[in-house]
């Protein structure tokens, strides 16, 4: 998992400066805050998200719950520690099942950002607690698509149903469709839908996402975010919101040089909660998101 390196060490040293200090004034107060300001922004975090967190943190570092408090400067790291769990989305959000099987689990996101490992990782998962998962490979729009979910489903012990080989160009709906009729008359009681993804938003990627979306009636529509991307998430998570309007958001590559920005951006910008983190190429590298950890992470 990300240790948000470098966020995370320039707001140890934001405090670190703080803690220095007995009792805070206003213009303690105002350069904690432009600190904290800046090392979001390095990181990555939206503009919108800096300027709405930072606002809260400064009027509750200068009310009395600091005033009052022994020590004022813990009272600050609680206080950001408490807006930062905010903004990852509060309490931790559990993948939501049918309460009439199939559960019909749709994945939506960019070429590349992850979409079909996840498919795999969240089958073992699946499979572990005893579900019997079955992916739909309704990306077909790249050539290797279907026999790229037919090797991850392989390693994952897991059931595909795919278009047949040769009739790859067919229509990504009705195989959506049939995939969970299919899955209903096999008696899987999960369906992951892993649907093409393209390099950039496109209008065409959205209607076709947004076609399987009312074809299929999913209990979760999942998008998946690359959480290397920086400021482009905003736009990502944003045109993907209007367009097939997701219940939760994976973060995938937390892993890698993830600077932070997006997975401090994506909840709180679409009102969305993150329900997994996605932290490497292996099929076991998946953890349920907590929106505490991850905040304890970064302020450690
Ligand atoms: P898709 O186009 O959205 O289906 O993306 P893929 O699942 O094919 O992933 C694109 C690339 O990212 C592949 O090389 C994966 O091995 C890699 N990848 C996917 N998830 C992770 C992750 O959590 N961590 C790392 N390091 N790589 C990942």
């Amino acid at each position: 998992m990300a240790t948000f390196g470098t966020l995370s060490d320039r707001l140890t040293e934001t405090f670190r400066n703080l803690r220095t200090k007995g009792k805070l004034s206003p213009a303690d107060v105002d350069g904690t805050v432009r600190e904290i300001r800046r090392a979001l922004l390095d990181a990555d975090v939206a503009l919108t998200v800096v300027k709405d967190f930072t606002a809260r943190v400064r009027e509750r570092a200068l009310g009395d719950e600091v005033n009052r408090a022994l020590n004022p400067a813990q009272q600050v790291v609680q206080i950001v520690n408490e807006e930062l769990v905010g903004i990852l989305g509060g309490e931790q959000r559990r993948l939501q099942f049918a309460k009439n099987p199939p559960t019909v689990i749709m994945l939506a996101g960019l070429q590349g950002s992850g979409k079909t490992t996840f498919a795999g990782k969240l089958a073992r998962q699946l499979e572990k607690d005893g579900h019997t998962p079955l992916l739909v490979a309704a990306d077909l729009q790249r050539p290797n698509a279907v026999n790229q979910l037919q090797v991850v489903a392989e390693r994952a012990g897991a059931a595909v149903y795919a278009p047949e080989p040769g009739n790859g160009v067919g229509d990504p709906v009705r195989v959506s469709r049939d995939g969970v009729e299919y899955a209903r008359q096999k008696l899987h009681d999960v369906v992951i839908i892993d649907t093409a993804g393209r390099l950039g938003v496109d209008a065409e990627l959205m209607k076709q996402a947004a076609d399987i979306r009312k074809a299929t009636n999913p209990d979760e529509v999942l998008f998946v975010i690359d959480a290397t991307i920086g400021q482009d998430a905003v736009n990502v998570a944003k045109a993907f919101q209007d367009g097939v309007d997701f219940t939760g958001v994976v973060l995938s590559k937390l892993d890698g040089d993830a600077r932070g920005g997006a997975a401090l951006s994506v909840a709180s910008l679409t009102g969305r909660p993150i329900i997994f983190a996605s932290t490497g190429e292996g099929l076991d590298d998946l953890e349920p998101f907590h929106p505490d950890r991850m905040a304890s992470r970064i302020l450690d």
